[in-house]
């Protein structure tokens, strides 16, 4: 029930009732809704400057966790760093040295992408360095992982052709000489059996009786056996591959053929004394790419460290070759 109000009218001396227009109530009305509309708002904007809603406060805790998690994958990206490091370590210190292969470069390890930015999709967003970084990390791992493999790759290859070198490199004395009183003159000047003028001695005499069996010091391919070489006599070539060639001289009989194929150990001839030789000897030579080399740094296959002395000793004795 609305009140209602009464003025008095001085010329009527009485009082009369206020009649209020229907428009002024409506205008009245409507001004307050707005008004309250209006500090509503203006509440509700405040109030949510300090009070979170539900929804936010979930949010906030998944995002929360989101960068949480990021951490923790970039520790564990930190561990795995680590142990690649510590493997590309060993490959470049170890495995690569010991296959004579060159170490990878550091920065060939550890080289990101250059050129266009790989990353432009995950940039405007509040967390787009962390997630940014951590996609840069990730990618230069995957990288490192791939250029290890590769090395590792690289290296089973050497190792396989490491060991077909080393079943093919000479490393036998080519007669058995148990008790190392065979070798007669090493490699190096010596006296000429025939001239008696001194003169380079490129081999190594084991002295021996006619008859005695000859072995192939590592595997390859006979590619002589004849005696059209002047002063070898009837003598064989085993092509070792890698640029190794043995020489056997001054032979008795040849127990292979030229291109057969050999084994280390083989018996290829026996000793005997044809050629330009002064007694029944065997005349080894080992060739490197075409040189002759001493062979006494060829018999580590078969001595010990005391034997190898010993025979050193006998082989650097200024002696006369049998040659
Ligand atoms: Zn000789």
């Amino acid at each position: 029930m609305s009140k209602v109000k009464y003025y008095y009218d001085k010329e009527s001396l009485s009082y009369r009732k206020i009649e209020r227009k229907k428009r002024t109530t409506f205008k009245y009305a409507s001004l307050f809704i707005l008004a309250a509309a209006f500090f509503a708002f203006i509440f509700v904007f405040i109030a949510s400057q300090y009070v979170e809603s539900p929804k936010e406060r979930a949010l906030k805790r998944e995002l929360q966790n989101t960068q949480l998690q990021f951490e923790l994958l970039n520790k564990k990206m930190e561990h795995a760093e680590a142990v690649l490091a510590n493997v590309a370590d060993r490959d470049n210190n170890i495995y690569r040295v010991y296959f004579e292969a060159n170490p990878i470069p550091e920065e060939q390890r550890r080289a990101g992408f250059g050129g266009i930015n790989r990353y432009k999709n995950l940039e405007g967003f509040d967390n787009s360095k962390l997630i940014i970084e951590s996609n840069k990390r990730l990618d230069i791992l995957q990288k490192q992982i791939v250029v290890q493999s590769k090395s590792l790759d690289e290296i089973a290859e050497l190792a396989e052709e490491k060991e077909k070198l080393l079943s093919a490199i000479p490393a036998i004395q080519p007669v058995n000489n148990k008790d190392l009183t065979r070798m007669a003159s090493g490699y190096g000047m010596r006296t000429d059996p025939f001239t008696k003028a001194r003169k380079m001695h490129k081999g190594m005499d084991f002295t021996a009786p006619r008859g005695t069996p000859i072995y192939a010091s590592g595997d390859g391919v006979v590619v002589r056996a004849d005696s059209g070489s002047s002063g070898y006599g009837k003598h064989i070539r085993i092509d070792h591959g890698f640029g190794y060639l043995s020489l056997y001289a001054h032979l008795y009989k040849y127990n292979v053929r030229k291109n057969q194929k050999v084994k280390r150990g083989d018996l290829i001839g026996f000793v005997g004394s044809t050629g330009r030789s002064e007694a029944p000897h065997l005349h080894y030579e080992i060739h490197k790419d075409g040189n002759k080399i001493n062979p006494i740094n060829f018999y580590y296959g078969s001595l010990t460290a005391e034997e190898f002395n010993k025979l050193l000793e006998h082989a650097s004795l200024e002696n006369q070759s049998l040659d």
